[in-house]
């Protein structure tokens, strides 16, 4: 049987590992990089938009099907930033570390007592899949948790080492990621729309 062709539509390479953990082996799986691709600019309001606007991107340069994610994390003290700038807290060069010290700083600036806190947070995945059948398919899913005040663990990327999920008592840092990749926000947006494969 002819295998299909599906794109990953990010250049975040552990969203990338995420992502191909989740999808059917019966495809070939082929990411922006292979065809020096680069990313659109992110100009949605919401994750959904975002991730719309990713998936449509990368399958016109494609013509392949593409999943895409859009995806981030909301910290309730500091009225759910860093949201869909969750990346952007990066910097240009994408570095979580940097992003993670805003976070700590700004949670500083707002109760200098935080760390004694509970610090409730979620994290969001939007993702859609374009090309596969007329419309474009949706779904989203989210992880609920706390912030950790230390940086714990040097698995999976961006905000994992500071991030503790409902009912577990370490970060997604410290989890084997086929773990992880099984119980996220990813695994469960991915869920609602794996019938569509
Ligand atoms: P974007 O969806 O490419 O705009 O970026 C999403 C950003 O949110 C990533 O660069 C990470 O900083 C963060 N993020 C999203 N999902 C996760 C996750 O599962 N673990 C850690 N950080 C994440």
């Amino acid at each position: 049987m002819l295998k299909k062709k599906i794109i990953i539509g990010t250049n975040n390479v552990g969203k990338l590992r995420e992502i191909k953990d989740l999808l059917p082996k019966n495809y070939i799986v082929k990411a922006p990089k292979d065809f020096g691709f680069k990313s659109p600019k992110e100009n949605g309001k919401t994750f959904l938009e975002n991730s719309l606007i990713k998936a449509k991107y990368f399958h016109k340069k494609s013509k392949m099907i593409c999943i895409s994610d859009d995806s981030g994390l909301e910290i309730k003290l500091l009225d759910n930033q860093p949201g869909i700038y969750s990346a952007r807290w990066g910097g240009k060069q994408n570095d979580f570390n940097l992003a993670i010290s805003k976070v700590y700083k700004k949670l500083s600036q707002k109760d200098k007592n935080w760390k004694r806190k509970k610090i409730k947070a979620k994290f969001t995945c939007a993702l859609t899949i374009f090309g596969l059948r007329k419309i474009p398919i949706q779904s989203v899913g989210i992880s609920f948790g706390r912030i950790s005040n230390k940086k714990l663990g040097k698995n999976g990327f961006g905000y994992d080492p500071i991030f503790i999920p409902k009912g577990k008592s370490i970060t997604f840092g410290q989890m084997k990621p086929k773990f992880k990749h099984k119980i996220d926000h990813r695994a469960k947006a991915f869920k609602k729309i794996k019938k569509f494969f």
